[in-house]
C-alpha cells in the first residue's frame, strides 16, 4: 500500500507551504462554520481542500512551485508590514508624549530623565514634567 502511494506520488508536486496555508484556512473556515453555519463558508472550505489536493497531485511542478513562491512573497510582505506597525506602536514606550498646556502642541520626551523643564517649540512656553 505504501509502495503504491509512493509510485502514485512520483512526478507529482506534493505538499508545500502554500498547501499548508490553504488547509489551515479551510480548517479555520470549518471551525467558524460551527458558530456561524454559513453555507458559503462551508463550500469555500471544501473548495480550498479540493484545490489543495489538486495542487498536491498536480504534475505541473513548475507552475505549482511558482504559486508557492508568489505565496511566500505575499506572506513576507505582509509580515514585514506587520513588524513595521509593531515597531511604530512600540515607540511611545521609550518616550512620553506631552501636550503643551498653552498651544496643545505635542512634544515627545525620552523616558527616565526625572524632573525636566520642557520648552514648547511652537510657543516657547516653559513647563516642567516628570518623565
Ligand atoms: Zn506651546
Amino acid at each position: 500500500m505504501k509502495e503504491k502511494f509512493r509510485n502514485f506520488m512520483t512526478g507529482r508536486y506534493g505538499v508545500d507551504a502554500f498547501s499548508r496555508f490553504l488547509l489551515a484556512t479551510a480548517l479555520i473556515f470549518w471551525a467558524l462554520n460551527i458558530f456561524i453555519e454559513s453555507r458559503i463558508l462551508h463550500s469555500w472550505a471544501w473548495l480550498l481542500v479540493l484545490y489543495t489536493y489538486y495542487r498536491m497531485f498536480s504534475r505541473n511542478i513548475t507552475k505549482r512551485y511558482q504559486e508557492n513562491v508568489k505565496y511566500m512573497q505575499i506572506k513576507n510582505k505582509l509580515l514585514a508590514k506587520f513588524h513595521m506597525n509593531n515597531s511604530q506602536t512600540k515607540q511611545p514606550k521609550t518616550h512620553h508624549v506631552y501636550k503643551c498646556p498653552v498651544c496643545k502642541q505635542k512634544i515627545r520626551i525620552p523616558k527616565g530623565k526625572g524632573r525636566i523643564c520642557i520648552t514648547c517649540p511652537k510657543c516657547k512656553n516653559e513647563f516642567t514634567k516628570i518623565s
